[in-house]
């Protein structure tokens, strides 16, 4: 159970270093929004594009499209989102404040050993009943004193126009994928693309929750990387287990533990979908949904067709069927996967001489700097600087010449920087510099001249 107790510790540093601070912190912050710092921003986009480059550039058939966040409302009609986008909340009439009564009974089994129940398969009257004859208290007050269990629709709305004649209600987008339903007929014709082909995104999502988010767990405000897969609906097995695979690979590419890995079958089917499954991480809160694979069979593009009157059909060249793709959905939250990133890398290690330092174990790839210079003294720093540029046009470097070197070297353990080079008097005199590694704290010596190709070997970049 050590992981459980870290959550606290890494909000600490991220917030200490730069990773990610409360949003809008000088008011007193605004719940479950997060904003990322110089070091987060470099952690968040080396891992999407490390998964561009895994979902896109790799793969055959893909693309990628970025879409508007604001769309004609028809599509929120045609996805189901206008009519069912809902969490079932109750309010505590003692201390009036609002819950979710899936996760009130989530919470409850959890503490109370009640283990392989599909609470998101219960109706709102199930759950009321659970809860008033298990007599589920209020996490706040402590009371059981329930309001009837409603529906509330997750989506952020707002209204298009600067007269009152014109109130039209849009949705901020509470999923990415339907930009890329609403583009399957554009990608297809532009690109030529043959099914199977994919449409991959990554994009900011909104959603209106009020659970507690476990810092950038669950968030308001979040960045979704997706990718819908189309392809004959005799093929949907196989490319939705293919899918699984790629979402196993690509979590332990960017560090995560098989350990700490695991894939959970949903317990309740949407009425459309042939196979659903997350692919679960280990976080500090227990097992939680890291990434969604889902079999959609043909439902969204058959809902599109049916709502814009635009024909999905897609005419096989060869064997001259004409079909709406079946498709398959992949969707990880990228500060969700962040988090995860962070939990993982986490380390606190008891060095020789007593003192403990804190590490981030960041795969090179992924780490927010590559590598940092620190001159041994400030009489040094002509020199470290000449270095500093030199790898600046290669790396994310950076350049630190404040404090004892050993202060030096844990800011960078505690921001995960692979490499730090340092500058002495050796590099005046004989063009060469020590290089620490991060993990294994070992010194090599190497020339000046050596040191870019040494450390995009070290590096594997
Ligand atoms: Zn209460």
């Amino acid at each position: 159970m050590e992981k459980l107790e870290n959550l606290d510790k890494i909000v600490n540093l991220c917030k200490g270093r730069g990773f990610i601070f409360q949003g809008s912190e000088i008011y007193g912050g605004m719940g479950n929004t997060w904003d990322y710092g110089p070091i987060g921003i470099e952690l968040k986009n080396n891992v999407k594009r490390a998964w561009w480059k895994k979902f896109v550039q790799e793969a055959d058939n893909s693309f990628g499209v970025d879409a508007a966040i604001l769309m004609n409302s028809r599509v929120w009609d045609a996805s189901g989102h206008t009519a069912s986008f809902s969490d079932p909340k109750m309010d505590c009439k003692n201390c009036k404040t609002r819950h979710r009564a899936d996760n009130l009974i989530e919470d409850y089994n959890k503490k109370h050993g009640v283990e392989n129940m599909a609470v998101d398969a219960m109706s709102n009257e199930e759950m009321q009943a659970y809860i008033t004859e298990h007599q589920i208290k209020c996490p706040n007050c402590g009371k059981c004193d329930w309001t009837e269990i409603k529906n509330f629709n997750l989506m952020f709305s707002t209204k298009r126009g600067v007269t009152d004649s014109n109130q039209d209600v849009i949705y901020l987008r509470p999923e990415t994928a339907q930009g890329e339903f609403v583009n399957f007929l554009n990608v297809q014709r532009t690109t030529r693309a043959k099914v199977p082909f994919g449409i991959a995104q990554i994009g900011k999502a909104f959603r209106n929750e009020i659970t507690p988010g476990n810092f950038i767990f669950r968030t308001i405000e979040f960045e979704q990387m997706e990718h819908q897969f189309f392809c004959h609906e005799k093929d949907g097995e196989k490319y939705y287990n293919e899918y699984k695979q790629k979402a196993w690979d690509f979590a332990t590419s960017v560090g995560l533990k098989p350990e700490h890995l695991r894939f959970k079958d949903h317990d309740k089917l949407a009425f459309y979908a042939k196979a659903a499954c997350d692919l679960q991480y280990l976080f500090p809160m227990g097992w939680n949904e890291l990434n969604g694979i889902h079999n959609r069979t043909n439902h969204d593009l058959s809902r599109h067709q049916e709502f814009s009157g635009k024909s999905m059909l897609y005419l096989d060249p060869i064997t001259n069927e004409r079909y709406v793709p079946n498709d398959i959905e992949y969707s990880i939250g990228c500060d969700r996967l962040i988090l995860a990133l962070l939990c993982e890398a986490y380390d606190e290690e008891l060095l020789e001489n007593g003192e403990t330092r804190i590490v981030m174990h960041f795969a090179p790839h992924i780490a927010p700097y590559k590598v940092a210079v620190l001159p041994l003294q400030k009489n040094l720093s002509e020199k470290a600087r000449e270095v500093f540029k030199k790898l600046q046009t290669k790396f994310m470097a950076t350049y630190d010449e404040a404090g004892s070197i050993g202060k030096r070297y844990r800011r960078q353990d505690e921001i995960g920087t692979p490499y730090c080079v340092t500058i002495d008097f050796d590099s005046l005199e004989k063009d060469t510099v020590t290089v620490r590694d991060r993990d294994t704290m070992k010194q090599d010596i190497v020339k000046i001249d050596e040191l870019v190709d040494y450390l995009q070997q070290k590096l594997g970049l």
